[in-house]
């Protein structure tokens, strides 16, 4: 819960304007600001004060604590032009709520943590539980000094601007192992989520019998309980309170599979007694590996020290983090045209992959330490291939194309590449017919085609086909590569097709270099259009038997009826 604390007419009208932008998850504290701020931060997990940044210091430098447990402090000035983020920056959040609370009130965000002001994600902010020297490295990193990433067990981290090489006074460390003889230099550990262990319990084994079973089981085998993702086991003890607790106390989820899935995994120490109780020979091994892996601890027993039967078992398993393929279009060209998850998808890959003159679009918006692998014009099998080789050595990586990149572009090579073993993200970009139809006026809006007029992949057989096809239907069509210095004859020939179904006079719109700098579009006819003044820039929309030009705007009524009857 965000609490907000106001003081004047003008920080309340401010505040009222939060709350209702976000009824579900703000409340009000009314009364004396001091005693609101203190009520507030024992009970939200982050306020937002519309309070000068001095008074907010004194109501809340008292009731300080520890980083990691206090609520972030945002405060908005009494004009409400800045969302400054005062405590809790990484920790409490007060980072990300004070960019929030800024685009609300059309205030200007005042972040002043080092790692954001040089775009260098917070140690702390990688989603990951970290340990060690986070302050120390931090502060190498913000410095440029080198320092070195030990990668034991494969993870898709965002980037980090860390140096090849070394050895190195410092050190981030992903490992889901314990931390060997305290290192010389300082070493951040970073812990990814690359452990299962299954467990079996029999009815009512104690919690603590369950828990003492798994955490002394890592253990011994030198791992880190931080590292757990999760625990498993067998449908029948989904509701076991001993399992269901230790799951709790770990702060991972339980995850169940049935007795048949699990009797067909094969594992090394299979028993009767619970082929009898459940109806599979393992559960903590089945379970644990029942998404594969490698088993890092074969089955073991509780201990108990009455020196009665074992009430639980447990085994471990290793299942490195899968790699992650974004394909992210970026739109046609303006940078307003790029959405925002594409941003995020950009600033969260650590290896991008695209075509140079792409690269070039968003450079300035990719973080230091980034890995680019750009390729000149052509080579797309091969862009395809190196993503996704990427992607399945378990890094983060991001695919990208004009437009959308599955619209004639990287989508199709990179799946047809890309195996079940790495994560795939899709993020859709304004294709080049939307983006000339916005500026050509509404051409698209009825039923509409994309015709490719590039021959260079598909027989000019079929494209004909297609052409002739769209022709007789009446559909709108929009043809992308039209026309290049070697493939001049293909669009008369497409126009050609058209006008023996639609007359001379119906509307085509030209739309060169839609959304970029030097954009130009016209609008003129299917007998007027002269091809030579199109080129690889551009796309060609051809109306139907239906489209206008209403005050220089391409029009396609909503069907062929629907206008007549508005009338
Ligand atoms: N994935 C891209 C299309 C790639 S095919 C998309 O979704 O837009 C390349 C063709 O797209 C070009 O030959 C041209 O016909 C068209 N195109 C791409 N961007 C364009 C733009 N900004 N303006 C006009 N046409 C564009």
């Amino acid at each position: 819960m965000i609490g907000l604390i106001s003081a004047t007419a003008a920080g309340a009208a401010a505040r009222d304007r939060l709350a209702a932008a976000w009824p579900e998850r703000t409340r009000v504290y009314d009364g004396p600001v001091g005693d609101a701020v203190r009520r507030a931060f024992g009970e939200c997990d982050r306020l937002v004060c519309f309070l000068a940044t001095g008074a907010v210091v004194r109501l809340v430098a008292p009731l300080l604590g520890d980083k990691t447990s206090d609520p972030g402090v945002v405060c908005v000035d009494e004009a409400g032009r800045f969302a400054v983020s005062l405590v809790g920056g990484h920790g409490g959040g007060a980072n990300a709520l004070a960019r929030e609370v800024a685009e609300v009130l059309g205030a200007e965000p005042v972040v002043t943590t080092a790692t954001d002001a040089v775009d260098l994600p917070g140690l702390d902010t990688l989603g990951l539980p970290v340990e060690g020297d986070v302050a120390g490295v931090t502060r190498a990193l913000l410095d440029g000094e080198p320092v070195a990433l030990e990668t034991e067990v494969s993870w898709p981290l965002p980037p980090l601007p860390v140096t090849d090489g070394g050895p190195y006074a410092h050190v981030i460390r992903l490992t889901d192992r314990l931390a060997g003889p305290a290192p010389a230099g300082r070493e951040v550990l970073l812990r990814p989520p690359t452990l299962v262990v299954g467990v079996g319990a029999s009815k009512d084994a104690p919690a603590d019998e369950v828990l003492g079973l798994v955490e002394g089981a890592l253990r011994d085998a030198g791992l880190s309980v931080h590292s757990v993702a999760e625990l498993a086991t067998v449908d029948a003890k989904a509701d076991e309170p001993g399992i269901v607790a230790a799951a709790e106390r770990l702060g991972v989820p339980l995850v169940t599979y049935g007795a048949e899935e699990l009797a067909r995994v094969s594992v090394p120490n299979p028993s009767d007694a619970p082929l009898a109780a459940v109806g599979t020979p393992s559960v903590a091994e089945a379970a644990a590996l029942a998404r594969g892996g490698e088993l890092l601890v074969p089955k073991r027993k509780s201990e108990r020290p009455d020196g009665r039967p074992a009430m639980a078992t447990c085994a471990v398993v290793r299942r490195p983090g899968r790699g992650r393929l974004a394909v992210v279009g970026l739109g046609p060209g303006a940078r307003d045209l790029l959405t925002p998850r594409a941003t995020a998808e950009l600033r969260r890959a650590s290896v991008l992959v695209g075509l140079d003159q792409y690269v070039d679009q968003i450079r300035d918006l990719l973080r230091p330490g980034t890995r680019i692998l750009e390729s000149g014009l052509g080579a797309e099998e091969e862009r395809a291939r190196t993503a996704v080789a990427e992607a399945r050595k378990g890094h983060a990586v991001a695919l990208i194309g004009s437009g959308d990149a599955g619209v004639y572009a990287m989508a199709s090579p990179a799946l047809a590449e890309a195996s079940d073993d790495i994560d795939v993200v899709g993020v859709p970009g304004v294709t080049a017919a939307l983006a000339a139809g916005a500026i050509l006026g509404a051409p698209l809006g009825h039923d509409h085609v994309s015709i490719s007029l590039s021959d260079l992949h598909t027989p000019w057989e079929v494209i004909e086909r297609r052409v002739r096809a769209a022709a007789e239907a009446d559909i709108v069509v929009t043809f992308y590569n039209p026309r290049s210095r070697g493939r001049d004859w293909q669009l008369p020939k497409a126009l050609a097709i058209l006008a023996e179904h639609r007359e001379p006079t119906t509307p085509v719109g030209v739309v060169r270099n839609a959304s970029r700098a030097d954009e130009s579009s016209r609008l003129t006819t299917l007998a007027a259009l002269d091809p030579a003044t199109v080129d690889m820039m551009t796309v060609v929309t051809v109306g139907n038997t239906a489209t206008r030009e209403i005050a220089g705007r391409m029009v396609t009524p909503r069907g062929y009826r629907w206008q007549e009857e508005a009338k």
